[in-house]
């Protein structure tokens, strides 16, 4: 036997909804992978986690679960949400409970035109949209902070308080050019609203200016968030690396995963860069209950999740790899319904298990 280099230990949490049957799939074809590459070793571990085991317990995380969870590589994550939970309570009780706790700032999200699907913009097709989104993960308009008063009463009143720290925006700031420079192009756009927000935004223009003198090879530009998203639709191919606050760029990543063709295809990584905790890697998509069970569900985002997962992982000829194998597979049409193909969620990953064969 080929002796293993690398050992990888990866966490496995579907959660709700179809989340567990991607992570499932994004398992299957990882292990497949693993198999057939030889050079590093991958061991799984499932976490029940979900909004079934918070209707059960009252906890999403049961007591000392994140020290537990802190003892592996790296998160792969399917969705969290149940129609008889408040989302707000799903969301803050396991994802952003993990992003928090394991200080994974940085949401990185991806996003381009597979071969042989099809774009809601004419005139866009492979290789256009070919952007990575930088979206800050830990403060911003989902700090949290904030409260309601006089309940119930004509003058009730709630705020909801966005936080910007300076350590925070320039830690964001400098990990978005840095993801620039990596990059072909060496290009980036800087989102905000800082003629309106006249705090925080402004906070965000001046750490800009800064933080850009330490990288001398990477142009950049900025852009209100409100002409952004007229410049992603009308000037797709304008843009490359493009950086913005929690609430932003969570909005302009899903326009952009809608413009790529459908939000089963696109991944999302949180990532903490000092790499003192394991980051945690995601579908964008939700947990779609409508399609639950059906096994319909698209794995396309999980897998390019997964090949996000292995490149953070330093197995960076695996993640461009387990690509090669999902794009040779839509491109033959081999696609679930949300992308205008009538395969369902174990054809498309038998598909890929096969196509890894050839690629390797
Ligand atoms: P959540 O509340 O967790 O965000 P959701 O029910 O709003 O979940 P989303 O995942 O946000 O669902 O997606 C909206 C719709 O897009 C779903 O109802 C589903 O029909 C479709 N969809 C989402 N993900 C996929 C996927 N992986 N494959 C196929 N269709 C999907
Ligand atoms: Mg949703």
């Amino acid at each position: 036997p080929i002796a293993v280099s690398r050992k990888h230990s990866i966490a496995i949490m579907g959660a709700d909804g179809i989340g567990p049957e991607v992570v499932a799939a994004g398992a299957q074809v990882l292990q497949k992978l693993a198999q057939l590459d030889g050079s590093f070793g991958l061991e799984f571990e499932d976490y029940d986690w979900s909004s079934d085991t918070y209707k059960k317990t009252g906890k999403y995380i049961p007591d000392g679960g994140l020290e537990k969870l802190k003892k592996h590589d790296a998160i792969l994550f399917g969705a969290v949400g149940a129609p008889d939970v408040p989302d707000h309570t799903s969301l803050w009780g396991l994802r952003l409970a993990i992003c928090q706790g394991f200080q994974q700032y940085a949401n990185v999200r991806p996003t381009k035109i597979f071969r042989g699907t099809q774009s809601p913009l004419r005139n866009a097709s492979h290789g256009a949209l070919d952007w990575v989104i930088v979206r800050e993960n830990s403060e911003g308009e989902y700090a949290g902070q904030g409260g309601r008063s006089h309940r119930g009463q004509p003058w009730e009143m709630a705020t909801e308080v966005s936080i910007f720290s300076r350590h925070g925006v320039e830690r964001i700031m400098r990990f978005a050019f840095e993801t620039a420079q990596k990059r072909p192009r060496k290009f980036l756009t800087v989102v905000t609203k800082s003629n309106a927000q006249r705090n925080g935004m402004v906070l965000w223009d001046e750490v800009a200016v800064a933080i850009a003198k330490e990288f001398p090879d990477v142009k950049w530009d900025k852009m209100l968030v409100d002409a952004m998203t007229c410049r992603m639709v009308l000037e797709p191919q304008s843009l490359d690396t493009i950086v913005a606050t929690n609430l932003h760029a969570d909005i302009l990543s899903d326009l952009a995963a809608a413009l790529a063709g459908s939000i089963g295809i696109a991944p999302t990584s949180n990532l903490d860069p000092t790499r003192q905790n394991p980051s945690m890697f995601e579908p964008i998509h939700g947990s779609a209950f409508d399609i639950t069970g059906k096994g319909v569900a698209n794995p396309v985002g999980t897998f390019w999740t997964a090949s996000e997962m292995l490149a953070w992982l330093g197995e960076e000829e695996a993640a461009t790899k387990m690509m090669e194998a999902v794009e040779a597979v839509t491109e033959r049409g081999v696609m679930t319904k949300d992308l205008g193909g009538s395969a369902g969620t174990k054809e498309v990953t038998d598909a890929v298990c096969a196509e890894l064969e050839r690629v390797y």
